[in-house]
């Protein structure tokens, strides 16, 4: 069978446009360069995007190792420094089956190579050469020495009186970097202080130590971000970079005193942003079609909401990549700039300088713009300035602070929106949260009734209009090294997408109130947060106890 071509691969996948794809084909002909990684120079594609092509092409399943980490007993079928040369990462073993990933599927040497070095079948799966490479670093230091035995040892030398500071609070973000914790609280209690990871949106409480040795860890940090140590009775912010295994992270601090001390909240600003692709991100297929027909639109406004770490900024960059920025000047202003694109124009609020969400639309109209990307409406002069560019022939895209998509219309009343405006200038609301995915590494199917699923507060009509019988099978996860015990490994977007469309615009403007606004929607397709985490549900891709976590 014929290879499929690079570039039509990354187009089906919506990372590339023909007008970027001719661009590179151009200057592929100055200097002759695969077109792969010409893509990458370009910054057309990210490495990992042109990783999930290449898997694409080879019929490979990709990785996001972003998210995925090896089992120890599958590293230690090669050694380190194999491992390093040929560039492969053994990710699982199952029965007499290895699972390795590589970033060139199609040398076949490899495949051989690991089958006469361990005598089991191969299974090739696809990421990026630079993830593969740090994976490596991380985890094959792990084998030899666990980071959960370098904090438990750092912390008895601290019963012993003989604590080194400086290097548990570096263990401590090294541990959040191997688990790939978002957030890490250190917070004082009565007789001891803890440290809590936030994974995958989860809390999980990981270590304790002694309360004598906390205001010493506080100080500590406070220096790294910059912050004053002799003040304790008032909040701080501060921030610094990490650099482990020399990678460079940045860290926001956060500090506030309580009734046993300052607590503390370090959050790992995100690093591998770069899978911009609303179907990873968890749109069904028809709402992605109805997603993508609305952005194609000349003008109007698409709103993203939900709440803060719901995802809505990955949802944003994905849209954008789905727009032909050759073709169309893009302008944006966010809070902050999180991820750079070519072609883009990306300023950032400096409220302090002046520079605010409606002062940058303001200035953005005499730019020639046919997009502007707002990252937040948050006030009413911003809404105002938003939806009057919308009504006057451009595509603005932004977020709100709402729980669903249909309190976002009175939302934008209260700002003072008028309703006609609402219903001409907005296209469509988009609404998500971000549930956790079940491990695939301990993925075991199961037997449930009906009736169970109606205790997860899935009603009568929702489980008809999926046409649940009293029995069904759905999924779960045992627990496993790969998901540290929880059954669950990465997230996806619950999505609630409502289209404003003539009739729905009109309630609008009649004042009908947002449930019979609701109802009409739902009798035209649209799946509410719970019906969409339903269906994922049904499908395998979570459970009904995430789904209830999460949406209620
Ligand atoms: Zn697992």
């Amino acid at each position: 069978m014929a290879r499929k071509r690079l570039g039509e691969v990354l187009q089906e996948l919506g990372y590339l446009s023909e007008d970027q794809l001719e661009v590179a084909l151009e200057v592929q002909k100055l200097n002759g360069k695969s077109l792969g990684s010409l893509l990458v120079d370009l910054s057309f594609v990210s490495p990992q995007e042109l990783a999930q092509a290449i898997a694409h092409q080879a019929g490979k399943e990709f990785v996001d190792l972003s998210v995925y980490s090896p089992s120890l007993e599958a590293l230690k079928i090669i050694d380190k420094n194999t491992a390093r040369q040929l560039e492969i990462l053994p990710l699982d073993i199952d029965g007499s089956k290895v699972k390795v990933v590589v970033s060139d599927p199609f040398n076949v040497n490899i495949v051989d190579l690991i089958k006469r070095r361990t005598n089991l079948e191969v299974e090739i799966l696809v990421s990026d050469r630079e993830s593969i490479l740090r994976s490596i670093e991380i985890y094959y230091e792990q084998l030899t020495k666990p980071i959960e035995e370098v904090v438990k040892e750092l912390i008895q030398s601290s019963l012993k009186g003989e604590a080194d500071v400086p290097k548990l609070v570096d263990a401590f973000l090294n541990h959040a970097i191997i688990d790939r914790a978002t957030d890490i609280h250190i917070s004082p209690e009565t007789v001891a202080s803890h440290v809590f990871y936030r994974i995958d949106g989860v809390l999980h409480h990981y270590y304790s130590f002694p309360k004598d040795i906390h205001p010493s860890i506080v100080s500590r940090i406070k220096i790294l971000g910059g912050m004053d140590i002799s003040e304790q009775r008032l909040p701080q912010d501060g921030g610094f970079t990490y650099t482990f295994l020399g990678e460079g992270y940045d860290v926001r601090v956060s500090t506030v005193p309580t009734t046993y001390g300052e607590n503390v909240v370090m959050r790992m600003l995100p690093k591998n942003l770069s899978l911009f692709n609303l179907r990873n991100l968890g749109f069904e297929e028809d709402t992605l079609r109805d997603f993508e027909e609305i952005i194609t639109k000349p003008y109007g406004m698409v709103l993203v909401t939900g709440p803060t770490g719901s995802g809505k900024t990955t949802t944003l960059y994905a849209t954008l990549r789905r727009i032909n920025f050759l073709k169309k000047n893009i302008l944006t202003v966010e809070d902050p700039v999180e991820y750079k694109f070519p072609f883009i124009k990306q300023t950032q609020v400096n409220e302090k300088a002046g520079y605010t969400f409606a002062t940058a639309i303001r200035h953005f109209l005499r730019q020639d713009p046919d997009v502007i990307l707002v990252g937040e409406i948050r006030d009413e002069e911003t809404a105002e300035m938003a939806v009057r560019a919308a009504i006057t022939g451009h595509l603005v895209l932004s977020t709100l602070h709402t729980n669903d998509a249909v309190s976002t219309i009175p939302r934008l009343i209260d700002l003072k929106v008028k309703e006609y405006m609402v219903a001409s200038g907005v296209l469509a609301i988009s609404a998500q949260r971000l549930i956790r995915k079940i491990c695939p590494f301990c993925k075991y199917t199961l037997k449930v009734s009906r009736k169970e699923l109606e205790r997860y507060g899935f009603t009568q009509e929702m489980l008809d209009r999926f046409k649940v019988g009293e029995e069904i099978e759905i999924s779960r996860g045992r627990g496993c090294e790969h998901c540290k015990g929880t059954g669950y490994l990465g997230r996806v977007a619950v999505v609630e997408l409502l289209k404003l469309d003539e009739e729905i615009g009109d309630m609008v403007v009649r004042g009908y109130p947002p449930l019979a606004i609701s109802q009409r929607a739902r009798e035209k397709g649209m799946r509410l947060l719970k019906e969409d985490g339903l269906l994922k549900v049904l499908r395998g891709i979570t459970t009904p106890e995430e789904v209830r976590r999460v949406v209620g």
